[in-house]
């Protein structure tokens, strides 16, 4: 009788762990596939996944939890092809790379982290770093600290002396010659090291510096960087590793080289042309336009010693022309993939990005799209994640009213799920 007994509670009480449901009604829903809003949704979530949608705001059993967001707008969690996790832009970040220890720049990422996935992404692309993100992916895996599901490059690839070699105009001795190990390649056997040495170090993405950048301390931000013999090869490896390959490019030349080797975004895009555009449409490249970054970081370069004078000349050249190619590559039908190069402005506001792509011609149905099922076809990850359909993991938000009538509201996240759990909900 008494094991009888034990065994119905004990029985009864993990049958009732398992059979919690969460029914979240939404106010409206956005089909993110069908580009459609549609009203009066119900959203259920079982453990991690999505079991259900049902017409109708509909209550569970006595057991089940309710979240009502009849006011709300709830979509996919949200997606940032370009974050830098470990870092945020400030005056004394050329400095910080000498005074720095790895544990102090993790300390820092773990707000970095949360607030990122407190505004509504819950994945990000962290796409270079010292090794630090790795640490972060798994430490978010473990759920030792509270942040998005991150993908990251490491370290990124660069050539001698590119953007991204770590040590660019540094004093004589302290220069050295940093190898693949590093992520400096040189010719194309160098890129198989660089990849595999990812591939050891625990990355999820290869990135490379196809052109000169913005922010590295050297001359020119827009330079070829990488022959197309090179980028031919790191896609090489990066295909036996099952790896995709995002390239930083500003200039049309380099652009040019990393379309036709094969990479599968480009980031930034500037001064991407008429030339440009049959060639992303005809490869399938993406563009992550980080328009934001670009905004942000002419912005900074007006403060006096903000930035050093060689970094700020091309911060105030380059930056602003990102909008205006976001909007003829969006015109001309080039893949777009929501990303902002997070930590080159304040990380949370990414959501500003969303306003940016309006502005310049995109729907804010579409721009929410591409912050989710595009770039979850970017990740590779339309299986699982990108869009709020049954057997997906639940990775939910909401913001507080309609972002296609008021598209500021994106920075109005009131409620984050990510893999079933609740890390926000304000109401
Ligand atoms: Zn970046």
């Amino acid at each position: 009788m008494r094991r009888l007994l034990f065994t119905l509670l004990f029985g009864l009480s993990i049958v009732s762990v398992f059979a919690q449901k969460t029914y979240i009604q939404c106010g409206q829903l956005i089909d993110v596939k069908q580009l459609q809003v549609l009203k009066e949704k119900t959203v259920v979530v079982e453990g991690n996944k999505i079991v259900d949608i049902l017409d109708g705001f509909v209550k569970g059993t006595a057991s089940d939890k309710t979240i009502d967001l009849k006011a709300s707008t709830v979509m996919p969690g949200l997606m940032d092809m370009h974050v830098h996790l470990e870092q945020e832009t400030s005056p004394n970040r050329y400095l910080e790379s000498f005074t720095q220890n790895e544990a102090e720049v993790a300390y820092s990422g773990l707000k970095f982290a949360q607030i990122s996935l407190m505004s509504g992404f819950t994945s990000v692309r962290d796409l270079g770093g010292s090794g630090v993100n790795i640490a972060m992916r798994k430490a978010v895996q473990k759920g030792q600290i509270i942040g998005p599901r991150i993908y990251t490059a490491g370290k990124s690839i660069a050539t001698t002396g590119g953007h991204a070699d770590p040590t660019n105009n540094y004093r004589k001795d302290l220069m050295g010659d940093p190898g693949p190990k590093e992520g400096v390649i040189n010719g194309p056997e160098d890129a198989y090291k660089a990849v595999r040495q990812r591939y050891k170090d625990g990355s999820d993405v290869i990135k490379i510096t196809a052109s000169g950048g913005v922010l590295s301390m050297a001359a020119n931000g827009e330079n070829p960087q990488f022959t197309e013999e090179e980028v031919k090869a790191i896609v090489a490896a990066a295909k036996d590793y099952g790896f995709k390959v995002a390239a930083h490019c500003h200039g049309v030349e380099a652009m040019r080289r990393a379309i036709v080797g094969g990479v599968n975004s480009i980031e930034h895009g500037t001064l991407m042309d008429e030339s440009i555009f049959p060639l992303m449409k005809q490869y399938g490249t993406y563009l992550v336009p980080t328009i934001i970054a670009g905004k942000s970081a002419a912005d900074s370069a007006k403060i006096p010693g903000y930035y050093p004078p060689m970094v700020a000349k091309k911060a105030s050249e380059i930056g602003p022309r990102i909008q205006n190619t976001f909007a003829k590559a969006y015109k001309a039908g080039v893949k777009i993939a929501f990303g902002t190069d997070a930590g080159v402005y304040a990380h949370g506001r990414n959501w500003k990005e969303f306003v940016y792509m309006t502005e310049a011609g995109m729907p804010a149905i579409e721009a929410i799209q591409a912050a989710t099922w595009n770039a979850a076809d970017l990740m590779g990850t339309q299986a699982i994640l990108g869009s709020i359909e049954k057997n997906k993991l639940a990775d939910i938000i909401a913001v507080d009213g309609d972002p296609i009538k008021n598209i500021e509201v994106m920075g109005k996240v009131n409620f984050v799920m990510k893999d079933g759990v609740v890390y926000k909900s304000k109401l």
